[in-house]
């Protein structure tokens, strides 16, 4: 198969513009299959193509969901080709965020908005839009940065971005 390889920050690809999905090939079905199974064996809620080094507009998640005792567990997993974010809410909150080519550390505080509508298509090719919020809306705006190259530590204030200045250092020597 292609030999899909995650990438660690430092690696170029992970700011370049990804591009749009023309066809749902078989290739494009396994890659996601396989970004679903290392999310699931990464502790990952969510990953973007261009983490496993193929720079399309493609980018895996699951939901957390709360059960009705209180717990939490996560949705099925669900897969969002050429996604758009058509409407965000002006309310935003603000909190940490890990991303798995950053290992080890959390990034914050990052402020997004509370909710957003996304368009996408699904590995079976049809088109759906999804309300979604809180941390399930995070993840989103999350991955769906990725796309365009931007990543959470672009998103913090310089003050909290100098305070990881050393830890980035360290990730980008251990992983490249
Ligand atoms: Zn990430």
């Amino acid at each position: 198969m292609a030999g899909w390889t995650f990438r660690y920050y430092g690696d170029p690809i992970l700011r370049e513009h990804s591009k749009p999905v023309e066809e749902i090939t078989e290739e494009i079905k396994e890659l996601a299959h396989f970004m679903i199974d290392y999310a699931d064996n990464n502790n990952g809620i969510g990953l973007s193509a261009v983490q496993v080094g193929v720079p399309i507009r493609l980018f895996v998640l699951r939901d957390y969901v709360v059960l009705p005792d209180g717990k939490w567990t996560v949705s099925a997993p669900k897969v969002f080709i050429n996604p758009k974010i058509v409407w965000k809410s002006k309310e935003t909150e603000t909190d940490h965020e890990g991303c798995m080519s950053f290992p080890g550390i959390q990034v914050g505080p990052i402020e997004r908005p509370v909710k957003l509508r996304i368009e996408a298509t699904d590995l079976d090719g049809n088109p759906f839009v999804e309300e979604r919020e809180e941390i399930n809306a995070r993840v989103s705006f999350h991955e769906n940065d990725h796309l365009n190259g931007v990543l959470h530590i672009d998103r913090v204030p310089p003050r909290a971005r100098k305070k990881i200045e050393a830890d980035l250092q360290a990730i980008k020597q251990k992983y490249n």
